[in-house]
Parts: structure tokens; sequence; C-alpha cells
């Protein structure tokens, strides 16, 4: 009846590594969205079915004939401190192969506790789940790599938290949920051989081509540190702050992964920190890149026997490639940079370029995203427009100008731009309000429609001004919470 197609490799490794679960026993779940669009391309081909049964199917009721639900051990330095973890809330289905022969983890988060919840309750909260699904769909359409969600259930059964919550099971889709805590969990359980079976695992899975090569340690992380630049890179020119980026939340495949108390910029500032528990701002925007090093380093840790059998030689080639970070992501930063502002080459001008304008935004407390739209001579709302009417501001805009002359004017500059700047971003209001519709009232419509234009996020219209009229000081106050 159906197009699963399901694989079980992680099985294979050594069984420190997971736990055979059972997803909770539900009495009445309920539908409450699923993205045909990514059914169609995983080849699920689901969607022709009653609600009810993609109610069953997604919450784990109803399960493939061939599903073999596990939850994975991992560990992961959380603000700093190491704590065996593990899948607490959340099973793996198996690994569905898609009609391309790509490889993806199928995940139901929230349905239920596992041999690693510890004092969890194993379940999640609708919001959280929306909240996911809408953020995370949203960063894939900005064209940044992350996990996918496929659909949100409804378990009508509650969720104790501060308060009574209702309770969701989120269907998450991603290359793997191999993280640098895996890394961290399998270094200290399994045996050097067993370790390095896994390593040629996670290889083979996500970048074969290593598999060959002379020192896979190495390679290995040169390859996921070039991935996870790409990737901060690209947090970083939508404004986007993830919030918890604990180890055992960056992914060996360089997704975007785990969508706690993420959020995004609206007035830039680096300092810019959401989430509740982050009272040090060890996450802030602006510490995303030194942060992805830091966990980089612990990564590095894990591979030490691989790089070489003497350690201290393990450690210096792997500081060697550590120490890169920083300017090998500088260079990529102001690559993407100067395209935001309509230029190809990040060279002393344009970098210069890049630099005033940050300055200027910091010190005008002025909107990131706007400030670019602004560029594109996207019209703003007076409200926001009245930033701008400021000598400074004229200033940089002049050279500016003179700079996009030079390098083939400003339509040219316009087409750069527009794959550079979103239009649309997950607006931290636009997404609170959407999800107390959703939770309080049972009502849709706002969350429907702010999906749905954040699936185009780059293309503009008339009309869209009012996505632009940001309420004045929006982020006073704006917390967002983890795991919740
Ligand atoms: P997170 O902060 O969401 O990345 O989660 C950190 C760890 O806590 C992971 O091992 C989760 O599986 C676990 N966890 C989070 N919430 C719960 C919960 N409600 N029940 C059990 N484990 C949880
Ligand atoms: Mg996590």
């Amino acid at each position: 009846m159906s197009d699963w197609n399901l694989e079980h490799t992680y099985t294979t490794l050594p069984q420190q590594l997971f736990s055979r679960v059972e997803s909770i026993k539900i009495d009445a779940p309920e539908l409450v969205l699923y993205n045909r669009k990514l059914d169609t391309e995983l080849g699920l081909n689901f969607s022709h079915q009653l609600e009810k049964t993609l109610a069953a199917l997604f919450s784990g009721q109803q399960l493939a004939p061939d599903a073999q639900p596990i939850a994975q051990a991992y560990a992961g330095h959380q603000f700093g401190y190491f704590n065996i973890l593990g899948d607490g809330r959340a099973i793996l289905l198996g690994e569905h192969i898609t009609p391309h022969q790509k490889r993806v983890d199928i995940q139901l988060k929230g349905a239920g506790t596992t041999p690693y919840s510890r004092r969890g309750d194993g379940l999640a909260t609708l919001r959280s789940m929306l909240r996911e699904y809408l953020i995370s769909e949203a960063m894939h359409h900005l064209g940044i790599a992350s996990t996918r969600s496929l659909a949100v259930v409804k378990t009508n059964m509650p969720v104790i938290r501060e308060e009574v919550h209702e309770g969701a099971i989120l269907t998450r889709i991603a290359s793997s949920h191999i993280r640098v805590g895996t890394f961290e969990y399998a270094k200290r359980f399994l045996s050097d051989e067993e370790f390095k079976k896994f390593t040629l695992y996670v290889c083979k899975r996500h970048a074969p081509d290593l598999v060959e090569k002379e020192n896979i340690g190495i390679a290995l992380l040169e390859e996921v540190m070039s991935r996870q630049i790409a990737l901060i890179v690209e947090w970083m020119r939508v404004g986007f702050i993830h919030g918890v980026m604990n180890t055992d939340n960056m992914s060996i495949a360089g997704e975007t992964i785990d969508y706690g108390p993420c959020a995004f910029l609206n007035t830039y500032h680096p300092n810019t920190v959401f989430s509740s528990i982050d009272t040090q701002g060890r996450y802030a925007y602006g510490n995303q890149p030194a942060i992805a090093q830091w966990n980089l380093s612990c990564f590095a840790g894990t591979l030490l026997s691989l790089i070489d059998a003497d350690q201290n030689i393990a450690i210096e080639k792997a500081k060697t490639i550590i120490h890169l970070f920083p300017t090998l992501y500088n260079e990529d930063w102001y690559s993407m940079m100067v395209r935001k502002i309509g230029l190809e080459t990040a060279d002393k001008n344009a970098r210069q370029l890049v630099d005033g304008l940050l300055r200027w935004m910091k010190a005008s407390e002025a909107d990131y995203t706007l400030s670019f739209l602004r560029l594109m001579q996207i019209p703003l709302p007076q409200q926001q427009q009245a930033k701008y009417d400021d000598d400074a501001w004229k200033k940089w805009e002049a050279e500016w100008l003179l700079i996009i002359k030079a390098n083939g004017g400003i339509d040219k500059a316009l087409s750069i731009m527009k794959q550079a700047n979103p239009v649309f971003i997950p607006r931290n209001h636009l997404v609170e309000a959407a999800l107390d519709d959703a939770v309080y009232q049972n009502r849709y419509d706002s969350f429907n429609c702010l999906l749905e234009r954040l699936q185009s996020p780059y293309q503009y219209s008339v009309g869209y001004e009012e996505h632009f009229d940001i309420p004045i000081a929006v982020d006073q106050g704006y917390q967002t919470f983890c795991g919740t």
C-alpha cells in the first residue's frame, strides 16, 4: 500500500550505538500538517492516503512492515560541559532510499521515552514541533542545508511543562542524525577497531571519496570543517541564530539540525541572543563561527588515534587544521557578504564597504534584512525608511554606488543581490503569532499563509510591504525556549 523503501545500515554498527525501542501507544492521533511536496520528493507517495492513516503512520502507531525502530546513543558538550545523551524523545524508523537513491533517516520526534530519556518524558509540545516544521522548511527554501519536516501529528495527550500543553510528534527527515556528539560517544564506548569501523561507515555514508584517503582522520576533519564553514556562513547571511550549538546539535552531514530556541535577527547586533537559557551569550549571532570552531576541536579530539599513532603528532596535525578555521571562514564570509551588496569579488574596497555597512547598522540599530532590501530599491514602510535619512548612511551609499558603477552597474548588482538577500525570513513576531493561532485557537490560516510565503523567500511583489512593518522594539523581552 505504500512506497516505504527502508534499509537499516545503522544497526549493523556496534550495538553500543543504539537501542531498539517502541513508540508510545496513542489512542487518537490527529494529523495537523503533511508536507505533500516533500512526500513526493522522497517517493513516499502517501499523499492520497486518508488523514487517519497518515496520523497512524506518522505517530508510530502503524509501522512499515520493515521498520526497525531504534534510538541512537550520543554524547555532547552542552554549553561547554560533557554529558552522555542520546535520543531521549526520538525514534528512528529506518533509512529510506529515495527515487534518486538518496539515503535519508526518517525519525519521529516526541514519540515517547527511550533508554536515553534520563528524567525526560520523551514528549514534545505541539507548539515546539510546529515551530521546528515552519523554520526548518523556511531554511530549506532559503537554500540552506537543513533537516526537513514531513508531518506533525497531535497526540491528544497532555504534555506537562510549567503548564499543560498539547503533545505532538514531528516526522523529521535528515541525511543522517550522526552528530559530533555521536563521535564523542563512540570514542568513549567503542574499542579502537570499532571506532574505526564507525568512522568508515560515516565516510561511506556522507563522503564516500574519503574512504580511499591515506589519512581518514584528517580527511574527515577537513571535510566536516568545510561543511560547517559553509553552513555557518549561510546562517549569517540570513540572520539565523541557532541558539543551542551544543556538539550534539552539530550534524556531521553539515545540515542545520535541532530547531529548539532558534530565531532570526531583526535589528543587527552581533551580540543578539534570544534563548532563555543562554545567559552568557555563548550562542549569540556573532559568536556562531567561534563556537563552530570550538565544536570542531571536540570533533578533532575524537579522531586523534586515526590521525596519527603518536598522540602528540596527532594533536599537532589536528590543531593545524582547526587553526585554519578563522581564515577559511573569513574568506567565505566576505565572499558571501559582498554578494549581499551586489559585488562579485571580495577585494579590499568591497570588504571595507561590508565592514562599514555593518558598523552603520549596529550603530543605527537598523534591521539586518531590510537594509539589504533598501539597497535593492525595494520600498520600505515610512517608519523603516526614516532610518536611512541619515548622513552616515548617505555617505556610505554614495561610496557604494561609485564602486557598483565601476563594477558593471546597478542592474548587475541587483541581479546578484536578488539571490543573496531574502525578502522574507521567519520574523519572530510573525512566527509566534502564527503559533498562537494554531495552538490556542486551533486555526492554521496564518501558519499556512506564513509557510507558503516562506517557500519563495526571494520573490518580491508589490503589496508585501506589510511584511516589512516590523513593530517597534519587537525584540524587547523576546525569548525562545529549548527542548519543550
Ligand atoms: P536538545 O536540547 O533538544 O538538543 O536535547 C538535548 C538532549 O535532551 C537530547 O538527548 C534529547 O533527546 C533530550 N531531551 C530533550 N527533551 C526531552 C524530553 N522531553 N524527554 C526526554 N529527553 C529529552
Ligand atoms: Mg539535540
